[in-house]
């Protein structure tokens, strides 16, 4: 079925208008980072740009073709500049405007010729091409990142428009669209642009999915964390005990030597000071896969996966050395916190509150020896 290009080339204009000013307005708000700055500005510039396409033999040649076509090529590469600015990416905005510049010149100066009509639908669409796979490339490295589900579907989205966009390259350059009329009628080239205005709507709410989810991920992150030290609180370690019912850990439970004192004597300020030492210290020394979890206060616990309670030990006995020579490089204190730590391990799944309670009994026994050391729930001292 044919339909009439002329009718579609406004229909995407009035949608892009429509999805732009709702952009600016959210941005405007003032509650949203700056991406929808650029994205909104890139739906107004592609609806412009149609909208002046739709005007051909309406208006003079140069407005509507070439002026349509180099508007569409910025929002186009817009689009680009604002899925860059969601993905948090510094991006220098001269060499933005050099390229914009760069990649128009030949719309005016090459392919200006009203007979070059198929040269001129091939290069625009080349470079509509490369951006949709810029953005596909840009987006992946989101998804990689921050674990955004929802930018999988923007790189699914681009990457469908960037195909459009190459076969639409294609049939331009063997000639079979485009020719001296290109609204006289081909039907690939009106179902292409129809399409575009499905595929303009589904990246819009991509991008709004992402924002949410985005949003989402940062409240789980904020609720699961201690803002101080960047261990997870409570809540973050609940999260993980049903994963760690069944395998086989070891249970630190560290606690800092007369913290009190040091917060007395030196502030609150030093004791946090501290307190994000630790953190950072005992993170270098356990693997990615381990969990270190604030308790409250000075006392933390690290869990660490499938290790024997020599192992644990060994780990434990780093953190205290590590932690003491680093606390002994702020010439600042008067008083020198250390370390005291408890050590449980199960071979098997099991209860985690039972691991606890032995790992702080050792902690105890640990404390009531002298602190500054690591003690080992031993299975047979219970009997003893
Ligand atoms: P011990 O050697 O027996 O462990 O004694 P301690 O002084 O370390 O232990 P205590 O539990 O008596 O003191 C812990 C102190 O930690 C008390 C509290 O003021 C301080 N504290 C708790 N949370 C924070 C915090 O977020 N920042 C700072 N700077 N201090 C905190
Ligand atoms: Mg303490």
């Amino acid at each position: 079925m044919l339909l009439d290009l002329r009718t579609i080339y406004f229909i995407v204009a009035v949608s892009c208008f429509v999805l732009g000013i709702l952009q600016l307005a959210a941005y405007a708000t003032g509650r949203f980072e700056r991406w929808p700055l650029w994205w909104g500005l890139s739906n107004l510039f592609v609806g412009v740009g149609s909208f002046l396409v739709a005007l051909r033999n309406l208006v003079p040649y140069a407005v509507s073709v070439d002026g349509g076509n180099i508007v569409t090529i910025i929002g186009y590469m817009l689009m680009f500049f604002a899925v860059r600015t969601f993905s948090g990416r510094v991006f220098d905005q001269r060499i933005f405007w050099l390229a914009i510049v760069l990649v128009s010149v030949p719309v005016v100066l090459i392919v200006s010729d009203p007979a070059a009509v198929s040269a001129r639908l091939l290069y625009v669409s080349v470079i509509c091409c490369l951006c949709d796979l810029a953005v596909a490339r840009e987006a992946i490295s989101i998804v990689r990142r921050e674990k955004l589900y929802s930018a999988g579907l923007l790189v699914g989205l681009y990457v469908c428009t960037a195909m459009i966009f190459a076969v639409r390259s294609m049939l331009a350059a063997t000639g079979e669209i485009g020719g001296p009329d290109p609204f006289g009628g081909s039907v690939v080239h009106s179902w292409m642009a129809v399409s575009a205005v499905a595929f303009i709507m589904l990246r819009s709410m991509a991008m709004v999915l992402m924002a949410a989810e985005r949003s989402r991920n940062q409240l789980t992150e904020l609720a699961h964390h201690d803002p101080l030290t960047g261990a997870l609180n409570r809540g973050g370690l609940a999260q993980h005990l049903p994963a760690l019912a069944s395998q086989p850990i070891s249970l630190l439970i560290i606690d800092i030597d007369h913290f009190k004192q040091l917060n007395d004597r030196h502030g609150h300020a030093a004791g946090d000071d501290i307190l994000r030492l630790f953190a950072s210290i005992s993170k270098g020394v356990m693997r990615s896969s381990d969990l270190l979890a604030r308790q409250g206060g000075d006392e933390f616990l690290a869990v660490l996966k499938n290790i024997s309670q020599e192992d644990a030990m060994a780990i434990a006995e780093r953190i205290r050395l590590d932690f003491a020579a680093a606390a002994m490089q702020r010439p600042d204190l008067a008083v020198f916190p250390t370390l005291s730590i408890g050590v449980a391990t199960r071979r098997g799944g099991g209860d985690f509150e039972r691991l606890l309670h032995k790992a702080d009994e050792a902690l105890y026994r640990s404390k009531r020896e002298g602190r500054n050391r690591v003690e080992a729930f031993w299975e047979n001292q219970q009997a003893a």
